[in-house]
């Protein structure tokens, strides 16, 4: 195999043609920053338009609903309407509202429709928690026992999903699937066009969860014909802690009553006429419920503009070069090290690596020690995602170099094998 050396790096920075981008960025002072999958950083347009939004408070208050550059009242929509591309949605099948939980609620509300022996919803063993557990509320509501009612799909080794798995337990007791797009630990991308197509012939309405795949991995979801879809933006998509998530619903689905409703889901036209029967937005908006976080939306519409300026093609297209750079010098620099590659080394993975190790918790303390901010996932993965947006191919090179000088030196041996609060 090539000897890649840090003149590699350097020649690949120069030819990069998104680099430009990384002065758009608050790059943290001598840190080389691995983890936009979990955090993305601020960049000066999302400061921008949060700034702008606050200034529309301060000068016009309540007028700030309906004037301003973004006017409040109508800025689910517009930004539904940016991230509709970022996820092969229409204008209309996309809105900015929530939170991946609070939206996973809203959907598993509106399409588990429970009846005679199907009552199982499908999802995968090695989901989210946070997903795992709105699930079994949601079925708990229904007077279901989610330890009977809730299918969790086995993964063969703990990494990685098989999709005819999947498949296979797609049976007549199904009543809903809820799967995620990149899985959180391994990185691997599941095959969606395939999955839907399977649920749609056996009449299960299918939906994904994108938190680790939008703005890092491209989507086709109206034309695959998923029938819902739900994310955050503070990952990839750096928008800021707690930045409202995002909501895909098909065309397909418009007009289902949705399961909690509020009076944001309503028609624009009508919504202040104050009447107690609802009058539902016809397409994705009805999904709303109350006052939209103005504020934390505001920086999703700065940091848009980029996706948007660039395309998801290009972006992803560095993502994989940038992962593949770093897979190479694991395998050239870290061999004997102790490392398990525990993502798809073939491009079915998303936007980060997993390497595992048993002194994870402790290799994890070192990095940071020494400027690489990784994430550390128990027990025993290292997550490190360079950002397509921001990462550089030199940010590659030195954080594996740094990752070898502290496996040569032993140096994680000086921290506790322990995770902290936030990991
Ligand atoms: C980050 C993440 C979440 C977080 O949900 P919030 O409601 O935003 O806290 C949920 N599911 C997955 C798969 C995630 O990666």
């Amino acid at each position: 195999m090539r000897q890649h050396t840090l003149s590699t790096a350097q020649q690949w920075d120069r030819e990069d043609k998104l680099a430009t981008y990384r002065d758009e960025f608050y790059i943290l002072e001598n840190t080389i920053y691995m983890d936009g999958n979990s955090l993305g950083l601020l960049s000066k347009r999302a400061e921008r338009t949060l700034l702008q939004l606050l200034d529309a408070w301060k000068t016009l208050g309540i007028d700030g609903w309906t004037e301003g550059e973004h006017p409040w009242f109508y800025l689910s929509e517009e930004v539904g309407k940016k991230m509709a591309p970022l996820v092969g949605g229409n204008e209309n099948e996309v809105i900015a509202t929530g939170s991946t939980t609070t939206n996973l609620h809203q959907l598993v509300a509106t399409f588990y429709k429970p009846m005679g022996n199907k009552t199982k919803i499908l999802a995968d063993e090695l989901n989210f928690p946070s997903d795992i557990y709105a699930l079994k509320s949601q079925l708990q509501l229904k007077g279901y026992e989610p330890d009977e009612h809730l299918i969790r799909v086995a993964s063969p080794d703990g990494r990685y999903l098989r999709e005819d798995d999947i498949i296979a337990a797609m049976t007549e007791e199904v009543a809903l699937i809820v799967l995620p797009a990149v899985l959180y630990r391994s990185g691997q991308v599941l095959d969606m066009e395939k999955l839907t197509k399977a649920a749609n012939e056996r009449n299960i309405p299918i939906g994904f969860d994108l938190c680790h795949s939008v703005g890092s991995v491209e989507h086709e979801l109206h034309d695959w014909g998923v029938d819902f879809a739900f994310w955050c933006t503070y990952k990839h998509l750096n928008g800021g802690p707690g930045s409202v998530g995002g909501l895909f619903i098909h065309e397909k689905q418009f007009g289902k009553a949705p399961g909690l409703a509020g009076w944001f889901g309503s028609k624009k036209a009508s919504q202040f006429d104050m009447a107690h029967t609802m009058d539902a937005a016809t397409d994705v908006g009805a999904y709303q419920i109350g006052t939209p976080h103005v504020l934390s939306l505001a920086p999703v519409i700065g940091s848009l503009e980029m996706f948007e300026e660039i395309g998801i093609e290009a972006i992803r297209e560095k993502s994989l070069k940038l992962t593949n750079f770093m897979l190479a010098l694991v395998e050239q620099e870290l061999a004997g090290a102790g490392f398990t590659i525990g993502n798809p080394v073939d491009e079915s993975r998303g936007g980060h690596l997993l390497l595992e190790h048993a002194e994870a918790a402790r290799i994890c303390k070192a990095l940071k020690q020494d400027g690489v901010i990784p994430d550390f996932r128990a027990p025993n993965g290292i997550r490190l995602a360079p950002v397509a947006l921001y990462n550089t191919f030199e940010d590659v090179w030195y954080t594996v170099q740094k990752l070898k000088v502290i496996m040569d030196e032993k140096r994680y041996e000086q921290f506790e094998n322990k995770r902290g609060v936030v990991a």
